[in-house]
């Protein structure tokens, strides 16, 4: 649909089952859970899907090797079963990679062994490949950048790996396909009452600057860290639910990581874990957990989070990166959620947290990319319980999602599955954006048609990820995208300009000065 139906549509609809606020993994996962089940679905992102911390991930479709440690066995396991179902049902998007820890310390290999013997057996019919000790050569041959003194071996163990933002989009084609409608670039500016009963939401159409009044039985906040903004235009009073904190990560070159595998630092100098992991053709490492007092869009990586990951990869690394060697920097907010306040229900215990507001609105928040599914389905089941609907199964367990398919496509084409030779047919197909990486224009064309990308950032950052792997090569990229936006929605020479304008203020974010 175009943009101009779906808005027509949004006008036209008396009411919905179901309005979603927010387009990261938790709203549409929940969007997802909602119209799969038959509910006539709303959702609306303020910016464009996966804006928010769904773009900015470690990459990791995993039962979280930290919570093992940390004795949450239950968590675990609800998690690497997720992990089985997503790679069950978007092969093309998620894969397995092996993880090395290297082990310098003779207890170190049976340490770790033994744990991730346990988190094998947590993952049940669903698991990847065994973990098992590898041999100094071993650890080598997978990553073979691993400082070599003083190494005894280690252990190689398996977690999935996918494309962040990419997974949004192609939940939201499952969706629309599902006959859900989805809205990007209309934040929510109120909420509606029946008395004191939330009863659907007022949105901005940021194009037009039009307001709409939709209406809704159940309206659900899952606007990640931004969950307290919505809270409060139910009730100006109430006290924030998060406390947020950042993580960084920096992108090298895949020189820094040949081999076919991750690195896992499982302890580092402040206790938590940093990866390094190979991801289209570059290397992720990160992450840091920083408190920070105040949200926002475009979180700014501090000097101190970027010097912490260059110099804990290199008492791993050999040869280490170094600031030079850095081609993109992105932070992250968690939505950390602190204890519940009175008046509101704390509907269950896990990773999220679902909360309802004396009004009705339904809050998701916390969890993981991993388990945005599980997510979806208890907040649909919490909505059909709080509406006294009479409750619908769930087919979201088995639901191929958008593009499946199990054929072993080229590298580059495997994100977009069965879309991938339709892309290949379009104008441009074999014309390279920049020779630092693989994108054509034929995927700004396709993103634009069939992904709901409206502005160059959309392109480069999110349906293509030229932000996070090159930011530089991502910018000279920037006026032929902006051409070709323009040339498919009709937009003037202006325009253009003041994207690429906009792009580049952008880039200045994700680059070290
Ligand atoms: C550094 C880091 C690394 C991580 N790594 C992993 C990993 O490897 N694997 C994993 O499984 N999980 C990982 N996670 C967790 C995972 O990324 C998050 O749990 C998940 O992305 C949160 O999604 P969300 O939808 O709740 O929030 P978001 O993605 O932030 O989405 C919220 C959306 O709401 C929109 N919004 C805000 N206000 C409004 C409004 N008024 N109207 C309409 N829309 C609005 C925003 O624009 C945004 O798009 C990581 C998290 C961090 C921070």
């Amino acid at each position: 649909m175009k943009r101009a139906q779906i808005i027509q549509s949004i006008r036209e609809t008396p009411s919905w089952d179901m309005i979603v606020i927010g387009g990261g993994a938790s709203g549409l996962g929940t969007a997802l859970e909602a119209v799969s089940r038959g509910y006539r679905t709303l959702l609306v992102e303020a910016h464009d899907y996966a804006k928010g911390t769904s773009s900015r991930s470690t990459k990791l479709v995993h039962g979280g090797v930290r919570y093992l440690a940390q004795g949450n066995v239950h968590l675990v396991r609800e998690a690497l079963h997720e992990r089985g179902l997503l790679k069950k049902n978007a092969p093309h998007l998620v894969h397995d990679m092996g993880f090395v820890i290297a082990a310098y310390q003779w207890w170190a290999a049976p340490f770790y062994g033994i744990g991730l013997k346990m988190y094998d057996m947590l993952a049940g019919k669903l698991n990847l490949k065994s973990s098992r000790y590898v041999s100094k050569d071993e650890a080598l041959r997978h990553a073979p950048t691993l400082k070599q003194e003083g190494l005894k071996g280690g252990i190689l163990y398996y977690d999935g790996q996918f494309d962040d933002s990419r997974l949004a989009i192609t939940l939201l084609r499952t969706f629309e396909q599902h006959g859900g409608v989805a809205v990007n670039y209309a934040p929510v500016v109120g909420l509606l009452k029946d008395g004191a009963k939330i009863a659907g939401v007022t949105l901005r159409d940021s194009e037009t600057g039009e307001t709409i009044e939709a209406r809704a039985s159940v309206v659900v906040n899952a606007t990640g860290v931004f969950v307290d903004d919505i809270r409060r235009m139910e009730n100006p009073q109430a006290k924030a639910m998060l406390s947020p904190s950042q993580g960084v990560h920096v992108i090298v070159d895949k020189k820094f990581l040949p081999g076919d595998a991750a690195i896992m630092i499982p302890k580092t100098e402040d206790g938590r874990v940093l990866f390094a992991v190979p991801w289209h053709e570059h290397v992720v490492i990160g992450t840091t957990d920083t408190a920070v007092p105040n949200v926002d869009l475009e979180p700014r990586a501090l000097g101190e989070e970027i010097d912490f990951i260059l110099r804990t990869a290199a008492q791993y690394l050999n040869p280490a990166p170094k600031r030079e060697d850095v081609q993109s920097i992105f932070a992250g907010l968690r939505p950390l959620v602190k204890a519940a306040e009175g008046g509101e229900t704390k509907a269950l215990s896990r990773d999220h947290v679902i909360r309802i507001s004396e009004g009705g609105l339904i809050t998701l928040t916390g969890g993981k990319w991993t388990t945005y599914r599980r997510m979806g389905a208890d907040t649909v089941n919490q909505a059909e319980g709080l509406v006294k609907w009479q409750g619908k199964p769930s087919i979201t367990e088995g639901l191929k999602l958008h593009g499946w398919t199990m054929d072993n496509l080229e590298e580059h084409w495997k994100v977009y599955g069965t879309d991938a030779p339709l892309i290949q047919k379009l104008d441009g197909a074999t014309q390279i954006l920049n020779p630092e990486l693989p994108y054509t224009e034929a995927e700004v064309r396709w993103a634009v048609r069939m992904e709901q990308a409206r502005t160059v950032e959309d392109v480069l950052a999110r349906r293509l990820r030229a932000l996070l792997l090159n930011a530089r090569a991502s910018a000279h990229m920037a006026p032929r995208v902006a051409a070709i936006i323009a040339e498919e929605l009709g937009y003037d020479e202006a325009w253009q300009q003041a994207q690429v304008r906009e792009y580049s203020e952008l880039v200045n974010g994700y680059i070290l000065q």
